[in-house]
């Protein structure tokens, strides 16, 4: 099958991040790399869970009123075994699912339960279906076409599961009325229009798949983008403001210290002037990736905090794994090693860095935390550049008021 572009005249610039991946390589098999995958089923579950409940409610309404219409139609021939079919073995499986689908173990256990029990109910309705046709009625078989479009289109199987299970009941409904030998031409008429409306229910969720899991790319490289600096690739200065906020209330929470580095290159501006903006460019993405290197536990963040400055987020940090890091962040500017001969600070480019270090407390906001940072980078700057000013005890004393927490904003 041809593959669908999703984003036209878009896909050969994209950045090398895994939606974009994913999105070129395709995905005509419906099937994204592993990691992707199980983001991807996750989200589906999660943000189809009420129409699925709502369906399978539904499915029970259905149930209950075939069963009815079996007592009163079918009833007269084969007794109660339809309608106890009906009751006492698929609206059960339904409910099964249902229930299921409220438990915190949903993710792993409703789609392999959904299969099974609508594999069931469908075998429960082949079986109703070859009675009666036995018996001369051909009356319960539509029943067995809105059960193969419901698999389809309302169970929120993924198109696989959907297409398994309806070649089971296929099967199961071709196997047991050739065994039982159905009345011909009714069973060849009635076996072919199963199959048919199982191509066309497949096909058009095989298209419905792949636009959902174009979208859900698409949606995932838009988030990815937007947390992007276009030039280094690095967080920007927004998931910077965005992360700073969560992490300030998660430590006043679990009374955890923060610590804020801003790193700043010396004279750039000199840089620029004496090797040109292209030059310039290339220094600030090689600067982004060797910061990238030096802040990587888990909860470390990297960002572009504006021009040619970048700022540094340590969560749960130690006075120790601070000093680490900017000793790592020395070291790696140094390995650079790119010519600088328009600095007056040295013949290599170099670096400022303030950081700001404290426990943050509920009537305090981050912006203090930063503006400490802040404060520090200047004094690095005022002292000769090329080295670290690090701010801790200081922010007790900080008069300024003006990041004082207003009255009646929230607290973390
Ligand atoms: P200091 O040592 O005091 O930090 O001096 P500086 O020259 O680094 O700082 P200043 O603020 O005077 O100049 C910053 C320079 O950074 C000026 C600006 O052109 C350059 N700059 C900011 N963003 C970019 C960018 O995206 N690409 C390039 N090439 N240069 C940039
Ligand atoms: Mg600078
Ligand atoms: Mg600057």
């Amino acid at each position: 099958m041809a593959r669908m572009n999703f984003s036209p005249g878009l896909s050969e610039d994209l950045p090398d991040l895994p939606h974009a991946r994913q999105l070129k390589a395709g995905f005509h098999r419906l099937v994204f790399h592993p990691q992707l995958e199980g983001e991807f089923c996750h989200a589906r579950l999660e943000e189809s869970l009420g129409y699925i409940r709502a369906n399978l409610l539904l499915a029970v309404l259905i149930t209950i009123a075939f069963s009815a219409m079996d007592a009163l139609v079918l009833g007269r021939n084969l007794g109660r075994i339809p309608a106890l079919i009906d009751i006492t073995f698929i609206v059960p499986l339904l409910a099964l699912v249902l229930a299921v689908s409220f438990s915190p173990r949903r993710q792993t256990l409703l789609a392999p339960l959904a299969i099974m029990a609508f594999s069931l109910c469908g075998l429960g309705q082949v079986i109703i279906q070859v009675l009666a046709a036995r018996g001369g009625s051909t009356f319960p078989f539509p029943s067995m076409i809105i059960t193969a479009m419901y698999v389809y289109f309302l169970a929120g199987l993924s198109f696989y599961y959907a297409l398994a299970v309806n070649l089971f009941v296929l099967f199961a409904y071709l196997a047991i009325g050739t065994a039982m030998q159905l009345p011909n031409p009714g069973f060849s008429y009635d076996a072919l229009t199963l199959l048919m409306a199982n191509l066309i229910g497949a096909s058009v969720l095989y298209v419905h798949e792949k636009t959902s899991r174009g979208r859900f790319l698409e949606a995932g490289l838009l988030r990815e983008l937007v947390a992007r600096d276009g030039l280094t690739g690095i967080q920007n200065r927004r998931m910077f403001d965005q992360h700073i906020q969560r992490v300030w209330q998660q430590a006043v929470r679990d009374q955890l210290r923060v610590a804020v580095l801003l790193i700043d290159i010396d004279c750039f501006k000199e840089y620029n002037d004496r090797y040109g903006h292209q030059a310039g460019d290339e220094c600030l993405r090689a600067v982004a990736s060797s910061l990238g290197q030096c802040a990587r536990r888990p909860l470390d963040f990297v960002a572009r905090y504006g021009g040619e400055e970048f700022a540094i987020v340590l969560y749960e940090a130690s006075r120790e794994y601070v000093a680490e890091v900017l000793t790592r962040i020395q070291r790696s500017i140094a390995e650079l090693n790119i010519l600088h001969e328009a600095s007056p600070v040295a013949s290599r480019l170099t670096v400022s860095i303030g950081a700001a270090y404290i426990l943050p407390q509920a009537n305090r906001t981050p912006e203090g935390l930063i503006q400490l940072a802040d404060e520090a980078l200047y004094g690095a700057k005022g002292q000769g550049r090329n080295r670290v000013v690090v701010m801790e005890a200081e922010y007790h004393n900080l008069q300024t008021g003006r990041f004082e927490k207003r009255r009646g904003q929230q607290t973390g």
